[in-house]
């Protein structure tokens, strides 16, 4: 399996190579050069398998010549291992139509888990092959962070730096990443917004003193092997819901496109999606540029969300890429005017084509608040508000009867418990798998909101590769 970037002119990469790359040299995204498709009797055939075995076989295309599928099927056992849930990710019933995916049996609560886990034990496999030393730099708003720090503490040939907004965490997030004590973990509170933190990183992966030194990887979703491991829960909730006979709908809360576009991978592959939900809070970019075509971004206005507060979402390009006739010259023209302005027009071709599958919808505080309600009172579930956003779309959709919607629970309630207690009048407990994080020792850095400080941090703590 070959993968080519969404801007046309970086070299083609094997899985391997995309996996450490992360973003393509001529900053676009990676994709795989053609989808790979199951058929209706393959796809039939996977009913029924364990979690880890499932994955094995979703992701078997896509590793290439990368990985054997032994090494892979050991690698999927486990990650997933480390669930607290046999089932992995399983299906909760809310209504005669409504369902949710609980993507939060994870070791940090979210489901950036089920990517990271994967990912971490990925690193560490090809690193050791290659005898390198990966140093991983990423700024995170909560639940990256410490997914991502549970994925590869401890793990060889890896150094990682998380960044943090100081007091702009909440203390469920800080803790899972300051309280975990591998001596490869450095965490570092910035004076400073989010947004300052991650100017640091961006500004790191371009600075040659640093990457003279250190092999610079990231974490977030630009790394296509995060997105191929999500597109594993998709099959295996339309399995549950009588796939491939029965097309099912996905509601998907949704920031930087990640989580979504597996789902239109999925779809690719031959998984019978009938509709996937976007479903965004006030910060609602994706809402207007799928029913408007209108991209363009504004001011991040803070919410109960905060994983999706954001106003550029770095996935999309994958889609305007493949929806667009996979022209990588016209993207990358596209994509300037983009970051030269903060705003562009969809082209017929990319609007028409995502909204044969693809719709969307926006949900204010409120209509966040009334889902959590709805949920707690008629269905006894307790909801987080990411959740409540994608369940407030899934609801409102307008789909045939028959047809089931999934709305992905993408945070366990209790890493927002004061939202949640405020929506539903109940305070979620946090699961024993976690119960004595407010008793562990923290363990962080403190830095001004200054490059110069960060560089010099990262450059005294990692070992160079070699
Ligand atoms: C990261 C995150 C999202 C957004 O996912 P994307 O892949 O960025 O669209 C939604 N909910 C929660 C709880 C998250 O942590």
């Amino acid at each position: 399996m070959e993968y080519v970037s969404t801007r046309g002119s970086a070299p083609a990469l094997d899985f391997e190579g995309v996996t450490l790359a992360g973003l393509a040299s001529d900053g676009g995204l990676y994709v795989p050069r053609e989808w790979p498709r199951f058929t209706e009797a393959e796809i039939a055939a996977f009913a029924g398998l364990p979690y880890a075995e499932l994955a094995t076989q979703v992701m078997l295309p896509f590793v290439g010549r990368s990985l054997d599928e032994d090494k892979l099927r050991h690698l999927c056992t486990e990650a997933y291992g480390r669930f607290a849930h046999v089932a992995v990710t399983p299906l909760v019933q809310l209504d005669e139509r409504n369902w949710l995916l609980e993507l939060f049996h994870g070791p940090t609560l979210a489901f950036k888990d089920v990517a990271l886990q994967l990912l971490g034990r990925l690193f560490e496999e090809f690193l050791s092959r290659r005898d390198e030393r990966l140093t991983i730099v990423g700024a995170t708003s909560g639940d990256t962070g410490s997914a991502a720090i549970d994925a590869v503490a401890g793990r060889e040939n890896i150094d990682i730096f998380m960044l943090h907004p100081k007091g702009r965490v909440s203390d469920v997030q800080r803790r899972q990443m300051t309280t975990v004590k591998a001596p490869n973990v450095y965490n570092i509170a910035i004076e400073g917004s989010f947004d300052d933190a991650q100017a640091m990183v961006k500004r790191m992966f371009n600075d040659p003193a640093m990457t003279g030194r250190f092999r610079i990887g990231a974490v977030n979703s630009i790394n296509w092997a995060r997105l191929m491991a999500q597109v594993v829960y998709y099959f295996a909730a339309a399995l549950q819901l009588g796939a491939p006979r029965r097309p099912v709908a996905f509601a998907v809360p949704t920031g930087n496109f990640g989580d979504v576009f597996a789902g239109y991978v999925a779809a690719r592959m031959g998984l019978p999606v009938e509709r996937l939900i976007v479903a965004t809070n006030v910060n609602d970019i994706l809402h207007r540029a799928l029913s408007a075509g209108d991209y363009s971004a504004g001011t991040v206005t803070p919410t109960a969300a905060p994983s999706m507060d954001i106003q550029v979402s770095s996935n999309f390009e994958r889609l305007l890429f493949d929806c667009g006739g996979r022209d990588g010259a016209a993207l990358a023209e596209q994509m300037r005017g983009f970051e030269a302005t903060k705003a562009m027009r969809l082209t017929n071709a990319q609007q028409q084509g995502a909204a044969a599958l693809i719709s969307s919808a926006r949900a204010d505080a409120t209509e966040m608040a009334q889902a959590m309600a709805w949920a707690w009172q008629n269905c006894a579930e307790l909801i987080d508000p990411h959740t409540a956003i994608g369940l407030h779309a899934a609801r409102a959709a307008d789909l045939p009867r028959a047809v089931p919607v999934v709305t992905l629970a993408t945070a366990h309630p209790a890493k927002f418990r004061d939202a949640v207690e405020r929506a539903t009048g109940h305070r979620p407990r946090l699961p024993a798998r976690v119960g004595d994080l407010f008793d562990r020792e923290e363990r962080f850095a403190e830095l001004p909101g200054d490059y110069a400080a960060v560089a010099a941090y990262v450059a005294e703590h990692a070992t160079p590769s070699a």
